[in-house]
């Protein structure tokens, strides 16, 4: 089997995938900041703290000793540098201590590997929606290859700030899913055009800072279940818009959804919407495979273990700004 570390942001997660490419479902551990934003350096502290712990349940739960370990995989990046180098710690710790192969792996590249291995497509247009990341990512040749993202802040991200400016918790996403499908269904015949807010889709690019300064506005004149609703339609759909003329332009018929944001349910319906309406497919891994999670980093860290891309020690340093396509792909 192999052992994957994920530590980018607010979750310590570690997960087994077998040597065949079976997956097993993680164990993770998320920090929830008291109030505000995720301190890096607390998220970190937090990660240390109970990453002895994980690691003992991930073992237990899956009935394995470190003898059945081939390899270790970690997150390297793309990141906020002290998480990543709580995981790249344990990880070099492990893999020195075992006697296995460490391998580093670009943790945007393993939400589509995870994805693949879950749903079966093939050559998919990945729409990534997670808290600091969205992308929309294609492979052609040997990368993966960004076609649009965010020039501000991430779709998640924006989602988590609104719910936090109303007195809604961290993670903020599933609450507002909560709260929109709650208007749906006292109000049948509702219309956007009541609550317009700013669309934020520049050429192949998607933005949300100005959607998230609208939305809080709006709350001083409308039902926060609404302005839940319309932010939802109003974001989602730009992302939608996006993965589109992705898969128009590269020709692929797949869609792939991954990150946090991709377990919310009407994200998922207009996703399967729009690819029937072109004759596509889209596709949703299980929630547990969407948000961050120790067993796409095993994953990934599978093929590139199989195509004999391993890491040094030497190599083995966090690399929080790794860019999608700055990973090779060895792999099929
Ligand atoms: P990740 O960064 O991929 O681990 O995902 C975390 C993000 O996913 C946070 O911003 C959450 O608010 C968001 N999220 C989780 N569940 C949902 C949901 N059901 N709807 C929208 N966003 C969600
Ligand atoms: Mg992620």
């Amino acid at each position: 089997m192999i052992l994957g570390i994920e530590s980018t942001a607010h979750t310590l997660s570690f997960g087994v995938v077998e040597n065949d490419g079976r997956a097993k479902p993680s164990v993770s551990n998320l920090f929830r900041p008291e109030e505000g934003g995720i301190h890096p350096r607390e998220a970190a502290d937090h990660h240390s703290n109970v990453a002895g712990e994980l690691l003992s349940e991930v073992m237990v739960k899956n009935s394995i000793s470190k003898s059945d370990i081939t390899a270790i995989a970690f997150s390297q990046g793309p990141g906020l540098g002290p998480c990543l180098r709580v995981g790249a710690s344990v990880a070099r710790a492990l893999a020195n201590s075992w006697e296995v192969p460490l391998i580093g792996v670009n943790h945007c590249v393993a939400h589509i590997e995870i994805g693949r291995n879950q749903t079966g497509c093939e050559d998919p247009v990945l729409l990534y929606v997670s808290g600091g990341n969205t992308q929309v990512i294609a492979r052609r040749g040997n990368k993966y290859r960004v076609l649009g993202e965010t020039l501000d802040i991430g779709i998640g991200n924006m989602l988590d700030k609104f719910a936090r400016s109303q007195g809604i918790p961290f993670p903020g996403g599933p609450e507002i899913e909560r709260l929109a499908g709650n208007w749906l269904s006292r109000n049948t015949e509702c219309s956007l055009e009541s609550i317009l807010l700013p669309y934020g889709v520049q050429g192949m690019d998607l933005g949300f800072s100005g959607i998230l300064t609208a939305a809080i506005k709006k709350t001083s004149t409308h039902e926060l279940s609404e302005v839940c609703w319309s932010l939802q339609e109003h974001s989602f759909a730009a992302c939608i818009e996006v993965a589109e003329r992705a898969m128009a332009h590269t020709g692929k018929s797949e869609l792939l959804l991954g990150g946090g944001v991709a377990c919310n349910e009407r994200l998922r319906e207009m996703a399967s919407i729009m690819c029937q309406e072109r004759g596509g497919e889209s596709y949703s891994p299980n929630k547990g495979y969407c948000v961050d999670n120790g067993t796409m980093i095993a994953e990934l860290g599978r093929k590139m273990l199989e195509s004999g891309s391993l890491t040094t020690l030497q190599d083995s340093a966090v690399s929080p700004g790794l860019r999608t396509d700055q990973t090779i792909v060895t792999w099929h």
